[in-house]
């Protein structure tokens, strides 16, 4: 096997190896980083004869569907539909929504629930978090927090930081915490009867989902601690499912996402591209600073567009000149930080996506091949901006279902019930480093 010093074995929640399939390639090798593994996947993006590959969890989902009485939620991250038909020969970068929804329901969920409902919920929190911290003198830059691998490593390598990474959850773990709580109280079903799945471009989420903070949910219902989400299983997962099962999946009628928590705007649906997250975050930030929506034709940002690997941009608002980065990929983000860190530059926001065009070519998507890497890429991340002009909805704060949920149950952004179950807290865990670096 060749050498790789992160560590693959049992303890790791999303990835394992295989020794006897490896070819000595050294690919793996090329391809991380990081000493210690921050669950990213791209080792198994890049290894040729699958001798790494994600932990598989769709086995256990299928079970549970099979053999129990169960409700099981599934949740699709914006990544997914403009990758998953790439598995079934479709063109690269397709939008296929639709047939994705239609796919799951075959598969036997009981709801098919949209993760970019929550990544408005994510956007309206973080903006809220982020007007706070520049208003009261709060720690600057805010960093975002929704890529589980950044995270881990800030708070391996840059514990400092930790402060500095928005406390709002990551769409996915806000989508579980309100289906175990909203969801489950307007549809009458005991949350402890839940399965909350979410399939998302992402290894790294299959170690998000076990963060033991992450069950605030049982919490807040009174109830015996149990995770918020039961299984995160990968685009390329979902499609070795549908294959097993024997669904064709282009010849399937589309279907759309069930209503509660099932509608996201254009702003949620570009969370999935690097500068997605600060784009929807600006486009909400501008509305709680001067109290007023973008007009139409100023909603877009291209200034934080685009594959350079730091972008930077200062957007006025209201005479406040915000100053933003974007990085991706986690060399890129170290670089940056180390600029931070020596005062050599300073921004109010700074968007951190550990793979490189950001979850689109998450480890868990559907694997690309060298040659075609930057066109596919960009092919996906077209796909999602081109989504996004074609809804009427772009707004995070202004998506329907989000206002009626603050009316009815959240209260406000930053209120009480919005911390208890959608912000949480970091930790210094360089104790893992010892020994390793
Ligand atoms: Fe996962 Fe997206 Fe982060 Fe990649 S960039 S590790 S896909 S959250």
């Amino acid at each position: 096997m060749a050498e790789l010093v992160v560590d693959l074995g049992e303890n790791n929640p999303s990835v394992e190896r295989d020794d006897s399939k490896c070819v000595y390639c050294g690919m793996c090798k090329k391809t991380c980083k990081v000493p210690v593994c921050i669950n990213c996947g791209q080792c198994a993006n890049f290894c040729p004869p699958e001798a790494i590959r994600e932990k598989k969890d769709f086995d256990k989902v299928k079970e549970i569907i099979k053999n129990t009485d169960k409700i099981v939620v599934f949740s699709t991250a914006p990544a997914v539909r403009v990758a998953l038909g790439e598995e079934f020969e479709g063109k690269d970068g397709e939008y296929v929504e639709g047939k994705m929804v239609s796919a799951i329901r075959k598969l036997g969920a009981d709801y098919v629930l949209d993760v970019t409902f929550a990544a408005d919920l994510t956007i309206v929190e973080e903006a809220s978090e982020l007007v706070n911290r520049i208003k009261n003198n709060g720690v600057l830059p805010q960093f975002t927090s929704c890529c589980p691998s950044w995270v881990k490593f800030v708070e391996m390598y840059y514990p400092e930081f930790t402060k500095n990474l928005s406390t709002a959850k990551s769409p996915i773990s806000m989508q579980s915490a309100m289906i175990k709580t909203y969801f489950a109280k307007v549809k009458n079903i005991n949350p402890e009867n839940i399965i909350s799945v979410v399939v998302a471009p992402c290894t790294s989420k299959k170690y998000e989902v076990k963060r033991e903070e992450l069950s605030d949910a049982s919490k807040f219902n009174g109830l015996k601690q149990c995770q918020d989400t039961d299984y995160s299983i990968t685009t390329r997962e979902l499609a070795e499912w549908i294959r097993e099962e024997n669904i064709d999946f282009y010849s399937l009628k589309e279907s759309k996402f069930d209503d509660l928590l099932g509608k996201g705007t254009g702003a949620g649906v570009i969370f999935g591209n690097t500068g997605g997250v600060m784009e929807a975050a600006l486009r909400t930030s501008y509305y709680y600073i001067t109290g007023k929506n973008l007009p139409d034709d100023k909603i877009e940002f291209h200034a934080v567009r685009g594959m350079e690997a730091i972008k930077e941009a200062s957007i006025e608002i209201n005479g406040l000149e915000v100053n933003v980065a974007i990085v991706h990929g986690i060399d890129n983000a170290r670089t940056l930080l180390e600029k931070i860190k020596a005062g050599e530059v300073t921004y109010h926001f700074v968007e951190v996506m550990n793979c490189v065009g950001g979850c689109i070519s998450g480890g868990g998507q559907p694997k690309i091949t060298l040659l075609k890497l930057d066109e596919t890429r960009l092919k996906r991340i077209d796909s999602l901006y081109s989504e996004d002009e074609r809804l009427t909805k772009r707004l995070s704060h202004e998506n329907p279902e989000i206002k009626e949920i603050y009316e009815k149950f959240l209260g406000e952004p930053l209120g009480e019930i919005s911390e208890q179950l959608l912000h949480t807290e970091y930790f210094d865990k360089s104790d893992l480093l010892k020994g390793r670096i």
